[in-house]
């Protein structure tokens, strides 16, 4: 199916802001109401009026955002770019629309009512609900699907549901949503460390507190919840292992439409992420390989992602599946190979590489992350390397100890040497004993700022991957910090 003005329309956008984005959404992934609201001026406020304040309180969020702490020395422009994106609403076919934002929200049109899949930032979920209202349809909603627990995707949900509207996700979408807010402080920490323009604290709503979403239809892997609705016919497919343990995929298959949440990440194709740098449950690759081979069979024509506009063309639909799922099955029997064969991960970390045939993009995931994930996924944390390992004792406790020893000159003339070698990442070891000395040590921390700079110039240069560069850029600022910081 060929639809040139949809991709030539797409094509600029996923262009300039597709390498920006991934970092905005792993933060917002978790960070579902981390906005500065008035909670009593939103409070006991009609539907509405409820949604017309949202609206206007959105804005003022997300211009509160987007006017923050820009992000100038990232070579991959800022994160708070995604949230300048226009909401409007994109045509996809005659009965497939989507309003555009930080993550989309999709709406399906039929005769006898309308499917929404998922729901956007809470910020932005009035407005893409206005939009697509006034613009495709204001017929009763009857299903509102929910791709994944993210609150990206199930920011909104609360404001489209009406009488008798069904909610359909995954079986394991209440205890996705269960861990991860429970593990909220720890996960906001760790986001805000790596997208420093988040707020401090995250804001509360009451008004939108999405953890109350509870499933009318699940769907368990394996299985398919299949339905027909003004003469369409849908089909939510169970599909874990990409972003989570609780994937949903909606299927048209009168249209060859594949609306896929985050099934793919914000780019196709790309190595997927099987390891988040926030800490969330790592991500089974063979169920991800086996919930590919269940969307390969269907023959889209068309994908509707999560975010940014979708891919059209069967062909470069199909051969950029088979790429993802050859790429990850490539990477996980290499990994058990290796692990068979007694080698270290981090011999495996090393050594595993795409072959030219299965090449991806490694913005997102990234094979070498997922090596030591797939490695820690079978084997856990005991690496049968140390007896220290079984115990609560770390090596960096006697770092301090070490640098009395070697001496700061000792330590400073080591770390400048691995640097000469083009070694950073020993230089870094070696620092971090010098810093455990004394962690005022000039002449360390000024090293450790250069060998921060070579691992970003390498990132630079090499898989651009933006977790990577999030953390450098976090460890430089804390370096210099810790420098100016010298009384
Ligand atoms: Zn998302």
């Amino acid at each position: 199916m060929k639809m040139t003005t949809l991709r030539d329309k797409q094509g600029g956008e996923n262009g300039a802001i597709g390498k920006v984005l991934l970092a905005v959404v792993a933060a917002l992934a978790v960070a579902g109401a981390w906005l500065y609201f008035d909670e009593q001026a939103a409070a006991n406020l009609k539907k509405d009026a409820k949604l017309k304040a949202m609206e206007v309180i959105g804005d003022l969020a997300a211009n509160n955002l987007a006017g923050g702490s820009s992000d100038g020395e990232s070579t991959h422009g800022s994160a708070v770019d995604m949230i300048k994106l226009p909401i409007e609403v994109r045509k996809v076919t005659d009965n497939v629309f989507y309003a555009t934002g930080v993550a989309n929200t999709v709406m399906v049109a039929t005769d006898a009512g309308n499917i929404v899949f998922d729901s956007g930032l809470v910020i932005q979920a009035a407005k893409q609900l206005r939009l697509l209202k006034e613009e495709v349809s204001d017929e009763p909603v009857k299903y509102v699907i929910l791709s994944h627990s993210h609150a990206d995707h199930v920011g909104g949900a609360q404001l489209w549901l009406e009488q008798g509207t069904e909610i359909v996700a995954h079986r394991e979408f209440a205890e996705e949503l269960r861990y991860l807010n429970e593990l909220q402080p720890y996960l906001y920490g760790r986001n805000r460390t790596l997208f420093p323009w988040m707020p401090e604290q995250p804001g509360s709503i009451a008004l939108l507190e999405y953890d109350a979403i509870e499933p009318t239809i699940t769907v368990d892997d394996g299985d398919v919840y299949a339905f027909t609705l003004g003469g369409v016919e849908f089909q939510v497919i169970a599909a874990p292992g990409a972003e989570g343990a609780d994937n949903v995929v909606l299927w048209l298959p009168q249209q060859k439409v594949l609306i896929t949440g985050d099934f793919f990440g914000p780019q196709f194709p790309q190595f997927p992420n099987i390891f988040t740098m926030r800490g969330e449950k790592v991500r089974k690759p063979v169920e991800y390989v086996a919930s590919l081979d269940r969307l390969i069979a269907l023959g889209a024509d068309i994908i509707v992602p999560g975010h940014l506009g979708p891919t059209i063309g069967t062909a470069e639909i199909r051969a950029g599946m088979l790429r993802i799922r050859d790429a990850v099955q490539y990477v996980h029997d290499e990994t058990v190979a290796g692990m068979n064969a007694g080698q270290s991960v981090y011999q495996l970390m090393k050594e595993i590489k795409l072959p030219p045939h299965l090449d991806l993009v490694q913005n997102h995931g990234r094979v070498d992350w997922a090596v030591k994930s797939i490695w820690e996924y079978y084997a856990t944390w005991f690496h049968f390397d140390s007896t220290t390992e079984l115990y609560p004792v770390p090596a960096r406790e006697v770092y301090a100890d070490l640098a009395e020893a070697a001496g700061p000159e000792a330590l400073h003339s080591l770390a400048h040497h691995y640097l000469q070698q083009d070694e950073p990442v020993k230089a870094l070891h070696i620092l971090e004993v010098a810093l455990a000395g004394d962690p005022q040590d000039q002449s360390a921390l000024l090293l450790r700022e250069q060998a921060l700079l070579r691992l970003m110039a390498q990132a630079e240069a090499g898989t651009r991957n933006d977790y990577e560069i999030y953390w450098l850029k976090y460890r430089l600022a804390d370096t210099r910090a810790r420098r100016l910081a010298r009384p």
